[in-house]
């Protein structure tokens, strides 16, 4: 269906009726929609970035008192100050709660908990400070929308507040179909993957944190000029707690759901006020419990279900092969010098020395617990060396973070296979390719096109992808999956390559099927890889080198037939055939 009759059509008849409807129905209706906008851009972070935030309407009520001081005290051009205010509080305060939060490693629960005493504490301030907020009474008699000499009929100011309404929410639904807000789902689904595609994952969340704080404090200021009135209710956490049930209800991985829900739910709470004030609130909760226990991806979500798919325009993603890479990397790749790596008392690496200059498979093993999966995660920026430097094709990269090292041409593939599983095959490879240039506005503006270098259609053909392409990758195989992960991170264009136990749980074919792509690869694309793995049949069928290590330190290394015949190392692995998996 067209996205104008399905998008912009309904929203704008809404907004229409609220500016005809007469001035107690148009204005409650103009209300309900800024709260929609609010609970809509609520969605964008939760739902689509996966950042739970209780706290919502602080920067929503930060605007709204913005706007109505400004409305109170700066005259003629009070409304348009008041505006300008809002957004920019908004922002800042979001901008504070993400440097807090987001910034600091606190887990998913730990920032919603944040969240929710920023929001306590800020209704608190509310009711006290007096001065500027009129503390528990609120500000009144905020006058309505002007602009200089120009005094606007409530009908003019009704149409202000919807048409800003309806903008906003047009331009996050079209932000939230953008690569940009792929990128966010895909972080929210696989963080660490991203990570290692070469986004500044940090960056991006707490940019779309502040984004969705600019767009909350701008509407704050919005909804004042629209009721004339302001309480310490708007900025608490039964506020903040509101457009979280919200977005619920409606669906938080879409935007329209959640204004549906947020028009419905109030418009409802208006009907039953009053008498029935009590049994609304008792309604809203048990709806918000059956909605978590029913359909816990939202009403519209469900409906989508039932709906023809053709309505909803499937994105179409163009790939294609990419011309060979003019910003090719310099080869020299990795030397690893005395790494160290402590976990507390514990010594998890202890002076490791790895060169992985030439192309081949170089493939690193040892009992459980050696320390392998730390060394990759060290190599890789996820884990911190406690000592030690390392070089990637000549620079030297120690203690970079993993966006960083991606750019310079590190791959990761981690061991359990890691795609964004809400993500078509197309589009993990799309978000795979435009993680090393990643930049905010780039993913806003970009179309659906992506190009792929010849090492990664390499893989994707050898995978037989071809026909799959518009699938969810959580439907694929976990096989499937694995050379998905080994295609995304090729496609990030790296020279050195880092594999953590690839074969894991895969078939024999599968276990074929990787070797004779990891050989190809050296062969075909002079990468070098560097692979953890127990399976000696597959080691011999690949590896140009072999290192050992055990406990931490690197206890020997060379070719497979001499690691074959050192008895130290035989004595490790005693009592185990070979093939077999320690
Ligand atoms: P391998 O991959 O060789 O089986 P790992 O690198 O996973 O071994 O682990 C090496 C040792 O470091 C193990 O004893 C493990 O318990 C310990 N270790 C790994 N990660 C951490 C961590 N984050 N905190 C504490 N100890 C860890
Ligand atoms: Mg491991």
């Amino acid at each position: 269906m067209n996205p104008f009759v399905r998008q912009v059509l309904p929203i704008s008849l809404a907004a229409a009726t609220a500016v005809l409807a007469g001035s107690w129905a148009g204005g409650l209706l103009a209300q309900f929609l800024v709260l929609g906008t609010v609970t809509a851009a609520l969605a964008l972070t939760w739902g689509t970035a996966g950042i739970l935030n209780l706290g919502h309407s602080v920067t929503f009520g930060v605007g709204a008192y913005a706007g109505a001081w400004f409305g109170l005290h700066a005259g003629a051009y009070g409304s348009l100050a008041g505006l300008a205010a809002g957004a920019l509080l908004g922002g800042v305060m979001a901008r504070l709660i993400a440097a807090v939060g987001l910034r600091r490693r606190l887990d998913a629960v730990g920032f919603a908990l944040a969240t929710f005493v920023v929001a306590l504490a800020a209704e608190q301030v509310a009711n006290r400070w007096t001065p500027v907020t009129g503390g528990f009474n609120g500000l009144t008699d905020i006058p309505r929308f002007h602009v200089g000499a120009l005094a606007f009929t409530a009908t003019a100011a009704r149409g202000v507040t919807a048409g800003l309404s309806v903008l906003v929410i047009l331009l996050l639904a079209s932000l939230a179909r953008r690569p940009y807000g792929a990128a966010l789902a895909a972080i929210r689904d696989n963080e660490r993957r991203m990570a290692a595609l070469g986004y500044d994952v940090g960056a991006a969340k707490s940019g779309a944190f502040t984004f969705t704080g600019v767009v909350a404090g701008l509407m704050g200021a919005v909804y004042v000029l629209q009721v004339q009135f302001v309480s310490p209710g708007l900025i608490g956490l039964a506020m903040g707690t509101n457009f979280v049930v919200w977005a619920m209800l409606g669906s938080r991985r879409t935007i329209w759901g959640p204004v549906v829900a947020t028009l419905v739910v109030n418009a409802g709470a208006n009907q039953l006020a009053g008498a029935a004030l009590d049994y609304w609130l008792l309604v809203t909760g048990a709806a918000f419990i059956a909605a978590v226990v029913l359909v816990p991806d939202g009403v519209a979500v469900m409906v989508r279900r039932g709906l023809p798919t053709r309505w909803f325009r499937a994105r179409q993603v163009v790939l294609g092969v990419a011309a060979p890479s003019t910003d090719s990397l310099a080869g020299g790749g990795l030397v690893v010098r005395s790494v160290g790596c402590r976990f507390g008392p514990f010594t998890a690496l202890r002076g490791v020395d790895l060169d992985l200059i030439e192309p081949g498979v170089h493939c690193l093993i040892g009992p459980n617990g050696a320390g392998k999966s730390t060394l990759l995660d060290v190599l890789s920026g996820f884990t911190s060396a406690t000592g030690g430097s390392w070089q990637l094709n000549g620079q030297d990269v120690t203690g970079r973070p993993p966006w960083e090292l991606t750019r310079s041409g590190l791959g990761r593939k981690f061991q359990a296979p890691s795609v964004a599983g809400s993500l078509t095959l197309a589009e993990n490879l799309a978000m795979a390719r435009w993680g090393r240039t990643h930049r905010t506005l780039a993913l806003i503006r970009r179309r659906w096109t992506a190009e792929l270098p010849p090492e990664a259609w390499f893989v994707l053909d050898a995978a037989g992808f071809a026909d799959r392409m518009d699938t969810p990758a959580a439907s694929l195989s976990h096989g499937a999956q694995q050379m998905l992960e080994l295609a995304m991170t090729l496609t990030a264009n790296c020279t050195v390559l880092l594999l953590d136990e690839p074969t894991a749980g895969m078939t024999r074919t599968e276990t074929q099927q990787i070797a004779e792509v990891l050989r190809g690869l050296v062969r075909d694309h002079g990468l070098t890889v560097l692979v953890v793995e127990h399976d000696m049949a597959f080691i011999r069928s690949v590896a140009d080198r072999v290192t050992v290590l055990r406990g931490g330190e690197i206890m020997a290394s060379g070719t497979v037939a001499e690691i074959e015949s050192n008895s130290e190392v035989s004595a490790v692995y005693v009592g185990r055939a070979a093939g077999d998996r320690p």
